[in-house]
Parts: C-alpha cells; sequence; structure tokens
C-alpha cells in the first residue's frame, strides 16, 4: 500500500494552522474538506492568466478559458462514468442539483402520485420534494431508519408501487457517516419504472460515484466536500431523462432562440446553464479530481477505515458518550453524545483545544428527533488526518467531560 499521510497533509497549507497556540485538528470534513495547494494554485492561475467569460468570446483568453472549462467537465465525466459529457452539468453544489431536479418533478407529477425519500436525508434532499409533492399534490413517503442508523429496506420495498414516480435518496448520511445500499435500492425503484436520484454529496468523495454502476437517473454532489472550491458542484442526469425535464432557470446560454414572445432551448448540457458559469471553481474541481484519483484509492479506503476504527474503539471505552449511528457499513463519521453537557458546549470547549468538530442537527432535523436528541457532536475524517489526531479528540473530550460534569 502507498499512503504516506505526512506527505499528504504537506499539500494542504491550512493543516499548518494553529489555534490559540495548538494545533489546528479539522475534524468537520462532512461539512467540507480542505484544499490541497494545487486546486488554489488552479485558481489562482486561471484568474492570473485567462480569465474570461467562456463559449461566447471570439478571442484568445476566451478560447483558453472554455478549453479549461469544459476540459474539467471531461475529467468530471470520467470521475462519475457518465456515458456522455452532455449529461454532466454545473451547478453551485448539492443544493441546486436537487432543486433544479425537484423543480421539474413537481411540474411532472399529479396528484396521487408518490415520491419517496428517506429519514436520514439532509434537508436538501427532503424539503426539495416535500415542495414539490405540494405543487404538484403528489404524496411524499419516508423510508424509516433503524435504531442502527441504517435504512429500513423491509419498510422501502413495501412504499415501492405502481403509483411510485421518484425515488430520492442518499448514499451516505452526512450525519450518522451510513452507507445505503443505493445500487440495490435503486433497482427496486427502477423495478417499478421510477426515476431515482442519489444525493452523492458524500459519497463522491469517497469516489463512490460510478453513475452507471449505481443505475440510477440523476446524481450530485459539491466540490467543497471533495477537495474542490466551494460554490461549484454536478448534477448529472441520463441524457435520456434531461431532454425531457422541464428547465430550471432561463437566461443567456440555455436557449437555441429567442423571439420577442417565446424561446427554444439549447441542447444539453448548456440548456441546464443559465448565465455566466462558475468557470474558475469548475477548472479547480476538475483539478480536485485529478488530485484525488492520482491517489491510491484502495490506501485512502484503508487509511479512512483505520481512523473510523480507532475512533470508534476509543469512543466505545469512553464514559458517558454514545455513539448515534452503528450501522455495519460506515464511512469517517463519528456522530456522539455525552452524558453531560450540549452538543454546542462540547463542541466550544473541543474548539478551544484546537480541535474542530461539528456540533448541532446536521441539517438533518428529522434525524435526530429519530434518535431523541437535539444534535450530536460529530467527527468526521479525511485522508489527511491521522490516527494521532484521534487519540488528540479523545485526550480532549476527557477535559470536557469533566469540565461539563
Ligand atoms: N446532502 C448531503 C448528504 C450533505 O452532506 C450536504 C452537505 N452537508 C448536502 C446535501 C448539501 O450540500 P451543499 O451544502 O454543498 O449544497
Amino acid at each position: 500500500m502507498n499512503f504516506d499521510v505526512a506527505a499528504i497533509r504537506d499539500q494542504f497549507p491550512i493543516l499548518k494552522r494553529e489555534i490559540d497556540g495548538k494545533p489546528l485538528v479539522y475534524l468537520d470534513n462532512a461539512a467540507t474538506t480542505q484544499k490541497p495547494q494545487c486546486v488554489i494554485d488552479a485558481l489562482v492561475n486561471y484568474y492570473s492568466t485567462c480569465n474570461s467569460n467562456v463559449h461566447r468570446g471570439a478571442h484568445r483568453l476566451a478560447d483558453e478559458a472554455t478549453g479549461r472549462f469544459e476540459a474539467a467537465r471531461d475529467i468530471v465525466k470520467d470521475f462519475i462514468n457518465a456515458s456522455k459529457r452532455e449529461e454532466v452539468i454545473w451547478t453551485t453544489g448539492t443544493t441546486e442539483g436537487i432543486n433544479i431536479v425537484a423543480n421539474g418533478l413537481g411540474q411532472l407529477l399529479s396528484t396521487g402520485d408518490e415520491v419517496i425519500t428517506t429519514g436520514m436525508e439532509h434537508h436538501a434532499n427532503l424539503v426539495t420534494w416535500q415542495q414539490a409533492c405540494k405543487a404538484s399534490g403528489a404524496i411524499l413517503r419516508t423510508v424509516p431508519v433503524t435504531d442502527e442508523g441504517e435504512l429500513d429496506q423491509v419498510a422501502y420495498e413495501s412504499m415501492l408501487n405502481e403509483r411510485t414516480r421518484f425515488v430520492a435518496l442518499t448514499q451516505v448520511s452526512n450525519a450518522l457517516g451510513t452507507v445505503n445500499p443505493v445500487k440495490a435500492m435503486t433497482a427496486k425503484a427502477k423495478a417499478v419504472g421510477a426515476r431515482v436520484l442519489v444525493d452523492g454529496a458524500q459519497g463522491a468523495a469517497h469516489g463512490w460515484a460510478n453513475v452507471q454502476d449505481i443505475g440510477c437517473d440523476f446524481y450530485v454532489f459539491s466540490g467543497h466536500k471533495l477537495y474542490g472550491p466551494m460554490g461549484i458542484g454536478i448534477l448529472w442526469g441520463r441524457e435520456s431523462v434531461l431532454e425531457n425535464w422541464p428547465v430550471w432557470r432561463t437566461g443567456g446560454e440555455m436557449i437555441a432562440s429567442v423571439t420577442l414572445q417565446d424561446a427554444t432551448w439549447n441542447v444539453l448540457p448548456y440548456r441546464f446553464e443559465a448565465g455566466t458559469p462558475n468557470v474558475a471553481d469548475a477548472i479547480a474541481l476538475g483539478e480536485a479530481i485529478r488530485w484525488f484519483t492520482s491517489l491510491d484509492q484502495d490506501a485512502v479506503m484503508a487509511h479512512e477505515k483505520a481512523l473510523l476504527d480507532h475512533a470508534t474503539a476509543l469512543a466505545e471505552q469512553f464514559e458517558g458518550l454514545t455513539i448515534v449511528g452503528t450501522a455495519k457499513n460506515k464511512i469517517g463519521v463519528l456522530s456522539f453524545i455525552l452524558d453531560h453537557g450540549h452538543p454546542a458546549d462540547i463542541g466550544f470547549l473541543l474548539d478551544r483545544q484546537g480541535i474542530a468538530v461539528r456540533t448541532g442537527d446536521h441539517c438533518a432535523q428529522p434525524l435526530m428527533a429519530r434518535f431523541n436528541v437535539p444534535g450530536t457532536a460529530r467527527a468526521s475524517f479525511a485522508l489527511y488526518n491521522t490516527l494521532e489526531e484521534v487519540d488528540a479528540l479523545f485526550v480532549a473530550l476527557k477535559k470536557v467531560r469533566t469540565m461539563l460534569a
């Protein structure tokens, strides 16, 4: 195995930061990952050498910017194993991708149609479908979550029927780390003729974005959780589905022809890309994916699993700590509560010791309600974290528990 975590860390300038004189221990990677120098360089290089508007300029800079922008789309296409580059649409992130699909779905549904989502979704993949159902009179059904934090597959199967038009589910729970069997769940939804959207916000960061293998119709993710910049993301849609999907924003670039009274739409992918796109961040996301995929993926997986296993073992021995979410198949997320102290206090006191975790409901209020907690503290690991950082978390937590007792 070829994985040198020290060499990886060297590529992330922010990891050299200190917080009040203590080394930063960044364990909030499910919220956003840090960026390697090559991604930062890609942004600086774009603005320093070829900043220009794409697709429409008759000059050298516009040609170069367009070339780099479209080359980044090809990198994404290969990363997610899309069959066509036309299926890859730039968005601002996962949330926008889901909104584009849900906005169209709201126009396609009728009263009595059914949409299925789950009880462990990020609000982005729940509230959007609530709105689509409200707009159309469709019924929203939600797959319950078990005590371990897994989706109840028996309940899911019993919900699927000939009225099921759409299934939206997350590949990985951002709040608990549960990895869902999206391929099998997609196949079951397809068997009743439903379309499927997979929220890959957390899954793509682990390289599980093979859309043809999953078999879904839509796949969405954000660049910033994949070592890329904020403000850029991807909506992938199957060409035959996207071609007939209602357009979202209207404006420049997404039209074919316009008269004073009407307009026709451009071809894919441009019909879903109204206005000036986020060129620099798209190029930098391409660089992030190039960087990420150049790593030994098995070694990355093994490293992240070692971090989670170590953290889970320490958590299980830690007095007064309860892990929320104990699914068999999990990625590097440790969500927990302590017997004394609100998660917000835990986060505050960890921060004093240089340790960054996320606290609160993780944009998954129904899931917190399911576990009867106001929220959790969540440590989430990325490939640049170390076993020593996991140790540091638990040393710090000991102090927190004493302070809150
Ligand atoms: N879905 C999941 C599973 C997420 O983890 C997130 C981000 N926390 C989102 C959706 C929303 O992503 P973004 O805020 O980048 O649009």
